[in-house]
């Protein structure tokens, strides 16, 4: 092959590399090949400042669980007691993520947990210790955190993915439909369809409404049916 013909050769493929990855900030389309290790990834998170979010953390909230989960729980973002442990659902709401996952034979450290953002939204940044401070992400924080999460996912695979909550499934299927019309339909993710997205609510909303309690337990009846049968015990 003549030498301008190899140039050709190298461009075209670099080209390719570049539309495949275009969406991704440099460092993260070079880390591709690393396998399935999210540790590079995790470090990129930690200081990031790709939204005002990224200033006003104590710090951020990447994930915690296996990397070889079946099941990807994703929620909003973090709050006042993750922004200070540095671990998603942490609080009173995390405790009840805990039971509903014990409740189907899981456990935080055999699925994978994340939310949507990464750093703490706060109504008011210039106040980071103070509680009651919460308020769901913007479009645009959710918008610059995407590829953090679509990353994760590409790196983790998991066979299903739970929603928890309004926020990350309007986010994760790009819908404006409301979780009440959502929330136990099987559903396949945008960008990855061989993963099977299940909606549902929220921790934090059953501690404020009970009675959505019985819709979450049938979703978690649903979810741990389709992993028998991912299993062959059903
Ligand atoms: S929320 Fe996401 S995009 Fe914004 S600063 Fe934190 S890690 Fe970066």
């Amino acid at each position: 092959m003549s030498a301008s013909r190899a140039v050709l050769r190298d461009l075209r493929t670099h080209l390719v590399d570049l539309e495949r990855s275009d969406w991704l900030p440099g460092w993260m389309a070079l880390s591709q090949s690393s396998g399935r290790s999210l540790e590079t990834l995790r470090s990129a998170v930690a200081s990031c400042r790709r939204c005002p979010l990224g200033f006003s953390r104590t710090q951020a909230v990447f994930g915690v669980g296996s990397e070889c989960a079946k099941v990807m729980w994703i929620g909003e973002g973090p709050g006042f007691e993750e922004d200070r442990r540095g671990e998603p659902f942490v609080g009173r709401a995390g405790q009840l993520l805990d039971n509903i996952l014990a409740s189907i034979g899981l456990s935080r450290r055999t699925v994978y947990i994340t939310n949507v953002v990464k750093c703490h939204p706060m109504v008011d940044p210039g106040q980071p210790q103070r509680r009651g401070n919460d308020r769901p992400p913007t479009e645009e924080e959710i918008a610059a955190c995407r590829p953090y999460l679509e990353e994760q996912i590409r790196r983790i695979r998991p066979q299903f993915i739970v929603l928890l909550g309004s926020v990350a499934t309007r986010a994760v299927l790009r819908t404006d439909r409301r979780i009440s019309e959502l929330r136990g339909r099987w559903c396949g993710h945008p960008g990855f369809p061989e993963i099977r997205v299940l909606p549902t609510y929220h921790p934090a909303a059953l501690l404020r409404r009970p009675e959505l309690k019985s819709a979450v337990w049938q979703d978690m009846k649903a979810l741990r049916k389709e992993l028998a049968v991912e299993d062959g015990l059903a």
